[in-house]
């Protein structure tokens, strides 16, 4: 039997599924693993379902679960099956996607292995247990449950009961070895001896554990293909032998590669940005995060680096995902997303820039919100420079403000003193006044200020710099005579009087 053949539905298309808990804002990890069971579901014409593990009452949270929700929705990743969200009922024919309201499924199956006895109540207490796990770290052992309970009769068990005891449900891992063929890393063989001995399923207050309702949900709702991270894979000989017991087809297995830092730890939230809202705080546009998110991990085989999300799906291939940890690489990201803003619809990007320029205004960087014109006019220069949305303050900020702040120390090229700075700027003030306002063109202004800095022995780059740090108070913009016409010529000739009066005194004739 060839072992690229699915277990289940090799006939049938693909179902996978993403289960977030939500205890915590959208990871962009868990952002990556959502895309790729959404690609792999296109790319296969299966369904892609959304589940909410929100068992974890204490952690769980309802800001979080929409932090998760609005982030896939803004990705893009539309699920074909999920809970009711925002108004909206659930989708899908095995409903409900949400833990909490599938209980009675998980109390179900508890019943089935406790009366085949491939689970079993444990009594042990919290003090039995930690002294279990002093013992064997005194002795350099593994911590394991060491099988109290594992063996008691059923008149044990009734005395523990009528003292008023609270059994936990622990599932029997037996011996021998489980086995499985991850569709990215091969073959995986694990010992049960390695698993810590028998796990428990359902705590004594009744409430499931993850690796215990993961399988329920997961057989319930036919999912056929598991992909998740790496960091999963422990769990899944634990989730197999659960499988098994209950007599269930297993589902392949695909764990993905971990997202890294440059200097190859794990990402994590201390450490790294790795909430998907703040990439989108900064001014990340959806397009460059799936197209980057996509290829952490997996690449096309091909040169082809900016991809919409449908080419994507169209290459994507599990088989091809890395083994290798994937490193997140911000410029990178940030390259990809220059390349995207440049792709938008002028109007597209206009919408997309507001919330940021707004921000800028609220936070009195700019004197004014320019108008869909002020953008639009600036557009064509602007965008080949935007690593983000959130750049554009500081790309363009000096056209929405009364003045820019000029340091004289910035504003005197190396090369140049005080005084020639102060007569390269009277000059080129009369060179760009002798400008009509009609012809205030990029293409009007470059050639006599080219032919003054010639007459007068500059170089060019010197007086062009002093021109640009009077007329937006910095070294790096757009391109000089592009500025100057978004300026407006009033504005140019205010600002250079301005600069001058900063250099002060000393008007020589
Ligand atoms: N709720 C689990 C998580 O968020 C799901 C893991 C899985 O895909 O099985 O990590």
């Amino acid at each position: 039997m060839s072992h690229s053949l699915d277990r289940i539905g090799t006939d049938r298309p693909p179902r996978v599924r993403i289960a977030p808990s939500p205890t915590g804002p959208l990871h962009i990890g868990t952002a990556r693993t959502a895309l790729y069971n959404y690609l792999y579901a296109r790319h296969m014409g299966g369904a892609f379902v959304l589940r909410l593990e929100d068992t974890d009452q204490a952690r769980g949270s309802i800001a979080y679960e929409k932090d998760i929700l609005d982030g896939l929705h803004w990705l893009g990743l539309r699920w074909d099956e999920g809970p009711e969200v925002a108004g909206e009922a659930a989708r899908g024919p095995h409903a409900p996607y949400r833990q909490m309201e599938r209980l009675p499924n998980y109390a179900a199956a508890a019943e089935r292995l406790l009366a085949a006895d491939m689970a079993y109540p444990c009594y042990c207490t919290p003090d039995e247990l930690e002294s279990d796990r002093t013992a064997q770290e005194a002795a350099k052992l593994p911590p394991r449950y060491v099988g109290r309970c594992a063996t008691l009769t059923p008149a044990e068990r009734a005395a523990r009961e009528a003292e008023g005891r609270r059994g936990a449900l622990r599932f029997r891992v037996g011996t021998g070895v489980v086995a499985f063929d991850d569709i990215v890393r091969g073959r995986v063989e694990i010992d049960v001896a390695n698993l810590g001995g028998d796990f428990v399923i359902v705590r004594g207050d009744g409430s499931p554990l993850y690796n215990f309702t993961v399988v329920v949900d997961d057989a319930d709702m036919e999912i056929s293909h598991v992909i998740r991270g790496e960091d999963h894979i422990s769990n899944t000989p634990k989730q197999l032998l659960i499988f098994r017991a209950l007599g269930y087809p297993e589902p392949r297995y695909a764990h993905l590669p971990l997202i890294l830092n440059p200097d190859r730890t794990k990402m994590s939230k201390r450490k790294s940005q790795t909430a998907l809202s703040d990439y989108i705080a900064q001014g990340f546009i959806r397009e460059a995060l799936v197209n980057y998110l996509a290829l952490l991990g997996w690449a096309t085989g091909t040169e082809e680096e900016v991809l919409s999300i449908d080419e994507i799906a169209e290459r994507f291939d599990l088989e091809a995902v890395h083994k290798g940890g994937a490193i997140f690489d911000r410029d990178r990201l940030e390259w990809l997303n220059g390349q995207w803003i440049r792709r938008l619809e002028p109007g597209d990007l206009i919408d997309r820039l507001r919330p940021f320029v707004e921000a800028e205004h609220v936070a009195r960087r700019i004197d004014w919100i320019p108008s869909d014109d002020e953008l639009r006019a600036f557009l064509p220069v602007m965008r080949e420079r935007l690593p983000t949305l959130g750049a554009i303050g500081d790309l363009a900020g000096f056209l929405w403000v009364e003045a820019v702040p000029v340091d004289p120390a910035v504003l005197v090229p190396r090369r140049w003193d005080a005084d020639t700075t102060r007569d390269g700027l009277a000059a080129a003030r009369s060179t760009i006044a002798a400008v009509g306002e009609v012809t205030f063109e990029a293409d009007e202004l470059e050639p006599p200020l080219r032919a003054l800095a010639e007459a007068r022995g500059w170089k060019a780059g010197d007086l062009f710099m002093a021109i640009r740090v009077a007329i937006t108070g910095r070294t790096a913009t757009p391109p000089l005579f592009d500025t100057m016409v978004a300026l407006g010529r009033d504005r140019v000739l205010e600002r250079l009087d301005r600069a001058m009066a900063v250099l002060g005194g000393g008007h020589r004739r």
